[in-house]
């Protein structure tokens, strides 16, 4: 999950984006900054957590930006690159570190009345981006500048300038007040929708025998009270192993519930308003739905070209699936005969089941080995060698919350930028697991910096915090998507930044990153008991293995579901739109599970207001990110050429070029579905390998 970019952010709605700069860039010495004397720091976060302070810090950021924009207007005689796209760009720049550093305390922000505030805040960011891509002076004056400069740059104003008319731009008066008023609007609703779900922590009590299952580390961090009750939330380090490895079904049912009613009812209403103002935005700029508008500046162009990709995908994995399902129930109707079909809710816990019989694989088993600390430090490891970078701590910086940490990325002696990590889950925060940019980079003038927002178990003392290998999957993808942000920040325009790149192509460098996990040599490095110091065994590695390659092609089909529910709810008429029905009709069309009554997940859905129809991203990223995987050297993986080619070839680009072409470059061809597919049915070989080496 992440985030999209400035002019995007107007139009595909709210998510972050930010700008955070640091201290000097490259070789220049670095300096601390002085606060500079409109109050225009870069960190929002300094001023504590005073609503106030932030709204300043957010005006002072806008004013700067409406001055940047002033000299564009200003220039009398020739436009040039100089005069007119630098002082554009520094707009953008300043939108985006407004933008971004009041969305990121949205969703971090130490108390309510700073996470209010930062709420209104993020939506006056926007409508300011919103009114600058409506601005047609400026559009004007960067249309005169069109075939100017290098490559890169007539890229960026190309894309730009498309940018502006898929804004509105060039329509009347009247016109461009309706798009602003309905930008705003789904803006806000988008941020309504969110906070709903961030503020709506359910609670389940179990009584202490329904925990049998669960591993001796949860069980310590949950005592019972008096009664002999103990409260599980909807929070993913709470309820996720709970809905994995408790005997007891009624509990994992109630769990299964709690998580996905979440933002239920509430959030019918605010999704409804705020899919019909999508699709009144899409219909006024002459598009028949939000989906036609939504795809028009992606690599995927259209619904019609995504419903015809979509289907290669179902094809692919529709069949694998069924066996899958088949597999799994005909296993469960060993232990329960009566079972005709395997509840949405159990699912999680049959595959679990089912993974220790079939691979003598027990997930709790690798949790010893995955305790957070060295998690963390093994995929800073795993990264600085895979990219040929350097991750230094660094101490004494000031962030939102004590338990952030913070880091120096190099490149040699050069400053690439810094990250920030906000790892364990505190009450307020948001719920998810993102990454988002909180300064873009400008090469020369500011580095770019970004954080995570995750919510993985440990954090509090005594808790070493052990994951599940899931987790460590997913500390991957996002760090992937930090890396990306990082080095491919180095151009000369903040808006070159690599988010701006296509957005359906953002999940691509993220789910590259995740395949490093299948690699023994990598995980040996890093994953090693909390006690005893022991690196994870091979022989358990290797069934760690066999059995994640169990469901690979079910969860293709979950992931194809949410591209439908995603792509029906922006093509279907909003008025009439039932969610139950949508949403349970996508979920039978691709999964085997039982469909359990007052499963509201949609309402939950955030990527509704982030990816809007564009979920199918993360299936058509999962192709290209396979196909990348597949040119490394499985002998040597972070120690051959391919990181740093991958490196200069795919992320360095960061938005100067389009999408597409970064994959090309990298494959020397067009992506195909062969990797994919090998990595899809692995199951079956592997299946095979481990009945005839265990019988
Ligand atoms: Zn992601």
């Amino acid at each position: 999950m992440m985030s999209r970019a400035p002019l995007a952010t107007s139009r595909n709605c709210a998510w972050l984006c930010s700008i955070l700069a640091c201290l000097a860039s490259g070789a220049v010495a670095a300096a601390a900054p002085a606060e500079p004397a409109d109050g225009a720091a870069l960190h929002a976060w300094e001023g504590g957590d005073d609503p106030q302070s932030l709204d300043r810090w957010v005006h002072a950021h806008l004013r700067r930006a409406d001055a940047d924009v002033a000299r564009v207007l200003a220039v009398k005689g020739t436009h040039t690159l100089a005069n007119t796209l630098r002082p554009y760009d520094d707009a953008i720049n300043e939108l985006a570190l407004a933008t971004n550093q009041a969305s990121v305390l949205y969703g971090v922000g130490g108390t309510k009345e700073l996470r209010d505030k930062a709420q209104a805040l993020t939506q006056q960011a926007n409508a300011a981006s919103t009114a600058l891509s409506l601005n047609q002076p400026v559009y004007r004056t960067l249309a005169a500048l069109a075939a100017t400069g290098d490559a890169a740059t007539r890229h960026y104003l190309e894309r730009t300038l498309l940018e502006y008319r898929l804004a509105g731009v060039d329509r009347d008066e009247a016109t461009r007040a309706k798009v602003k008023a309905l930008q705003d609007k789904i803006t806000e609703l988008g941020l309504a929708f969110e906070r709903a779900v961030h503020d709506d922590v359910r609670t389940v009590v179990a009584a202490k025998g329904q925990l049998d299952g669960l591993p001796p580390d949860y069980l310590a961090a949950h005592p019972a009270d008096a009664e002999g009750h103990v409260k599980i939330t909807t929070d993913p380090p709470d309820a996720w192993p709970a809905e994995k490895f408790a005997g007891d079904a009624k509990l994992r049912h109630d769990l299964f519930l709690a998580a996905d009613t979440v933002g239920y009812p509430a959030n019918g209403e605010t999704l409804r308003a705020l899919l019909t103002a999508r699709l009144e935005l899409a219909q006024l700029l002459g598009y028949p739905t939000w989906a036609d508008f939504a795809m028009a500046d992606q690599m995927m162009g259209s619904p019609a070209r995504l419903r015809e990709y979509l289907q290669k995908i179902d094809d692919a994995s529709r069949e694998p699936a069924a066996r899958e399902a088949a597999a799994l129930l005909a296993f469960a109707r060993e232990r329960e005969p009566a079972l005709t079909q395997i509840s949405d809710a159990d699912a999680r816990y049959w595959q679990e089941l089912y993974r220790r019989a079939k691979y003598n694989f027990d997930s709790q088993s690798v949790r010893p080995y995955f305790p957070y600390a060295a998690i963390e430090r093994g995929v800073i490891a795993t990264a600085s060698r895979l990219f040929r970078i350097d991750i230094r701590p660094v101490s004494g910086v000031r962030t939102w919350h004590p338990s952030v940490t913070s880091y120096d990325v190099y490149d040699g002696n050069v400053r690439l930028g810094r990250i920030y990590l906000d790892m364990h889950p505190r009450e307020g925060k948001d719920k998810w697991f993102s990454t988002q940019p909180l300064t873009l980079g400008v090469h020369g003038r500011q580095l770019p910096e970004g954080t995570l927002v995750c919510n993985f178990p440990g954090g509090t003392a005594g808790d070493p915090g052990l994951m599940q290998y899931g987790d460590v999957v997913i500390f991957l993808h996002e760090f992937g998507h930090l890396m990306h942000h990082l080095i491919g920040g180095q151009n000369p325009y903040a808006g070159e930044a690599a988010f701006n790149v296509e957005g359906d192509f953002v999940e691509a460098p993220s789910q590259m990153l995740e395949e490093f996990f299948h690699d023994y040599g990598v995980l040996a490095s890093f994953a090693h008991h909390y006690q005893s110091g022991a690196a994870l065994p091979r022989e358990l590695y290797e069934r760690m293995i066999r059995a994640d390659t169990y469901g690979r092609a079910s969860g293709q089909q979950r992931q194809l579901m949410y591209a439908a529910v995603s792509l029906d709810f922006h093509t279907l008429p909003p008025a009439t739109l039932d969610f139950d029905a949508v949403y349970r009709h996508n979920f039978e069309r691709f999964s085997s599970d039982a469909f359990v009554p007052g499963d509201h997940m949609w309402a939950s859905f955030t990527h509704l207001n982030g990816y809007s129809s564009n979920y199918y991203t993360y299936v058509l990223d999962k192709v290209i990110a396979l196909d990348f995987f597949a040119q490394f050297d499985p002998r040597d993986l972070l120690g051959g050429p391919v990181g740093l080619r991958y490196r200069q070839a795919v992320l360095a680009p960061g938005a100067t070029q389009p999408a597409a072409q970064l994959v090309r470059d990298f494959l020397g061809r067009e992506p195909n579905l062969d990797a994919y597919r090998r990595w899809m049915l692995a199951e079956f070989d592997a299946a095979s390998t481990v009945s005839s080496a265990a019988r």
